[in-house]
């Protein structure tokens, strides 16, 4: 399923490499991704080039992007059908990943997936802002992600209430998400963040992509999150 010369060339122009026992286990994933779709609505993109290139790279070159430690505890916020989430943990099962969506339909994909390859992984139900709130959640992870969830200021106060004090928060959005990035400075600083690094790049020549990654430098105030309708009518 996955264009495996393609995967591989664009992981190796950002630092990563592709050992074959984790391309197996992510092409098993992109055949259930495209097989599962034909039931309920997993992803617009089915095709071998546009899967590999938009959701397992845009995923995976976040590898070469920012230096995961080894066994950290990784939370991905509106994971949907895995993206980035269950990518990372196929590349590299290592890392103690935790699946958080509102959906739970995805999140059975997601643990169907982690049982056939014999992984551990955590799906939480829940919404982020209510899961922000709960003691057994609350700045316990070393890293946070999130792709195509919320404007960055919502996004922020979705994720970094999940992110220990000088873990990170690695917003992956695109290119021209530079203005939405500048509102959200005020959000950050309110939730105990700072953006450390704003960086462009090429997938492939036409698909740009933005990656923030936000450093949690103090705790989050314990009024954030607020509730789900404050956040949508007052962003901070
Ligand atoms: N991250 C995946 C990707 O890039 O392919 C899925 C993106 S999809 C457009 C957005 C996902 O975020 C949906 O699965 C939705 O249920 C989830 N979501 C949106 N807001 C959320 C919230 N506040 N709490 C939990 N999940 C949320």
């Amino acid at each position: 399923m996955l264009d495996r010369p393609l995967l591989e060339s664009i992981l190796a122009a950002h630092g990563a490499a592709l050992a074959d026992d984790a391309f197996a286990r992510l092409d098993r994933f992109a055949e259930r991704l495209v097989e599962t779709n034909r039931q309920f609505n997993l992803t617009a993109v089915t095709d071998p080039a546009g899967v590999t290139v938009k959701h397992f790279a845009d995923s995976l070159v976040l590898f070469g992007l920012y230096d995961f430690p080894a066994g950290a505890r990784v939370l991905d916020v509106g994971t949907g059908a895995g993206f980035p989430g269950l990518a990372l943990k196929l590349y590299r099962p290592d890392l103690q990943l935790t699946f958080l969506d509102g959906t739970r339909k995805k999140l059975d994909f997601i643990a169907g997936v982690l049982a056939d390859e014999g992984l551990a992984g955590e799906t939480v139900h829940l919404r982020a802002e209510e899961a922000g709130r709960q003691p057994a959640f609350r700045e316990t992870f070393d890293v946070v992600t999130a792709r195509a969830v919320a404007d960055m200021a919502k996004l922020a106060e979705f994720t970094l209430p999940f992110v220990r004090v000088g873990g990170a928060f690695l917003a992956m959005k695109s290119e021209s998400a530079a203005e939405e990035v500048r509102r959200a400075q005020r959000a950050l600083t309110l939730l105990g963040g700072r953006a450390a690094r704003d960086t462009v790049y090429r997938l492939t020549p036409d698909v740009p992509r933005r990656l923030i990654v936000v450093r949690k430098i103090s705790q989050t105030p314990t009024k954030y999150p607020r509730a789900s309708a404050q956040i949508a009518k007052k962003p901070l």
